[in-house]
């Protein structure tokens, strides 16, 4: 496809390629306008961190296709304000949860297919609709729908400049095949992703640990298309350090793992840092409320690395990871083959195991199994580290996405400096989840705001191009 034809003028500009921006402009297109959308990944690689997403939390006031029992819209509220400590834009927030309960429909129309969950230590078939073939599936569906409605995708098209003069988007600057084109179009999307895969810029926030940071998602989300608007006045909220950050095997790629390389043994046995020291309560609460705390205390350890250590006992007992552990029959053997200090890993679990006192095991209830008179200590499924062969994980912080983000109103138009909405710049996605998520997360809330800001952000940008 030739990026823009000469003289041309889209009444859509959509800079992004994953679930926000394919919502905006399949939109978009059904309401009756023309939609250019500017991928900067290869098509092999299209679609960001949506590709790697697996569901979507959904309120619902019944059962409802894949989802069990009932979910009502206070308990999502209030499960967010929970994690979010109430760094969360309410009308925002309750406009996106009320959209979760009709969205699956449309999703469904637009090709995505859903499936019951699978069984892990993730226990969300009530909250959570998955994908029939994962998010993959899901952004491949909506390519096909999207080029099957008459939407232009470009490919390898990154956006490098925005001429925004008081407030409007004039024209887009996007370098494609070595050269550089300008795209002229009515109204401008950014769904461009945080800046999560942007290195120089986690540094700027974190300091010199964020080397030892790893991004679980999209080499392309380098926050560019966020600089530039911040750059020409858009309104900023989230505080750059703030974003989902998980434990994940500190083997995997520096980008792009996804979610297999996520280890989810923490709550079965212990983590220690690299004194082989344990730092935080492994079983204060069920996995899937406490994952998402562990890429933070990880980065707070020396050298950002931990280790999680299991038994035999534990083995089968969660969803392996994509790396097999580190095995050893005895802990000193363990220790060795792990570079810890041996005795100092002997003397921590010693100490754990005289600490664990009786109870009934039972993983998928907070139960009795506690220890007595430790620091820190392990609050639930707390038990002896004694059966060999001995197995450890080692962890480092692994970034899903940034919630620093651009200001938008309940109609996705991004908010200026002065407090005016731009008149014909709208933002869905990654981009602005900072609105909703102050901080802390709950799982398959950023497809959630994505699907919601997307369809808002192509219906308003076509009733602003009929007006
Ligand atoms: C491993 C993993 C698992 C996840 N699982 C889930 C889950 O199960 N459920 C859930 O709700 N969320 C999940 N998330 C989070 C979820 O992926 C995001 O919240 C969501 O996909 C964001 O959608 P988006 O469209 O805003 O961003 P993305 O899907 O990341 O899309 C951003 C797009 O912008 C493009 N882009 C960036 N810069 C430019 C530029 N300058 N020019 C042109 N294009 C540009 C990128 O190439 C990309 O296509 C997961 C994330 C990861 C990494």
């Amino acid at each position: 496809m030739r990026l823009m034809e000469p003289g041309k003028r889209y009444d859509v500009a959509v800079l992004g390629g994953g679930n926000a921006a394919l919502c905006a402009a399949i939109t978009a297109r059904e309401a009756g306008c023309s939609v250019l959308l500017l991928e900067c990944a290869p098509r092999d690689f299209r679609g960001g961190n949506s590709r790697h997403t697996r569901n979507v939390r959904c309120m619902h006031d019944a059962p409802a296709d894949v989802l069990t029992d009932r979910y009502p819209e206070e308990e999502y509220w209030q499960d967010l304000a929970k994690v979010t400590g109430g760094q969360t834009n309410e009308a925002l927030a309750r406009m996106t949860i009320r959209d979760t309960a009709t969205c699956r429909a449309w999703m469904q129309a637009h090709g995505v297919r859903f499936q019951p969950s699978l069984g892990g230590t993730l226990h969300v078939s009530r909250t959570n609709a998955f994908f029939l073939g994962g998010g993959k599936a899901l952004v491949n569906a909506y390519y096909r729908t999207a080029q099957a409605l008459g939407v232009d995708v470009a490919y390898e098209s990154e956006v490098v400049g925005l001429e925004i003069d008081d407030g409007r988007c004039n024209a887009v600057r996007v370098t494609r095949d070595g050269r550089e084109h300008r795209i002229v179009a009515r109204t401008m999307i950014a769904a461009a992703g945080g800046f999560e895969s942007n290195l120089e810029w986690l540094k700027e926030a974190w300091g010199p640990i964020a080397d030892n940071f790893l991004i679980r998602g999209t080499p392309y989300n380098t926050g560019h298309v966020l600089r530039m608007l911040m750059n020409a006045g858009a309104r900023t909220i989230g505080d750059p350090t703030q974003g989902h950050c998980v434990a994940i095997d500190a083997r995997s790629p520096k980008f792009d793992g996804g979610i297999c390389t996520r280890v989810d043994a923490v709550s079965l046995g212990i983590v220690v840092n690299r004194d082989a020291q344990r730092f935080y309560d492994e079983g204060e609460d069920f996995w899937p409320k406490r994952y998402a705390i562990w890429g933070r205390l990880v980065a707070g350890q020396p050298d950002q690395i931990g280790y999680s250590i299991i038994d035999a006992k534990s083995i089968g007992k969660f969803m392996p990871p994509v790396y097999p552990p580190i095995r050893a029959p005895s802990v000193r053997e363990l220790a060795i083959a792990l570079s810890l200090d041996a005795a100092a890993l002997e003397t921590t679990i010693a100490q754990f195991n005289a600490a664990v006192r009786p109870g009934t095991f039972d993983h998928t209830i907070l139960d009795d199994c506690a220890t007595e008179g430790l620091a820190p200590p392990k609050t639930h499924w707390a038990r002896r580290i004694d059966t060999p062969p001995f197995f450890a994980y080692p962890l480092r912080p692994g970034i899903t996405f940034t919630y620093l983000g651009v200001v938008v109103d309940e109609h996705a138009r991004i908010v200026l400096d002065h407090g005016a909405p731009a008149s014909n710049m709208y933002a869905a996605g990654e981009i602005m989840a900072g609105n909703i998520l102050g901080k802390g997360y709950l799982a398959g809330f950023g497809m959630a705001i994505g699907t919601t800001f997307g369809r808002i952000a192509g219906q308003e940008a076509a009733r602003h191009v009929a007006a």
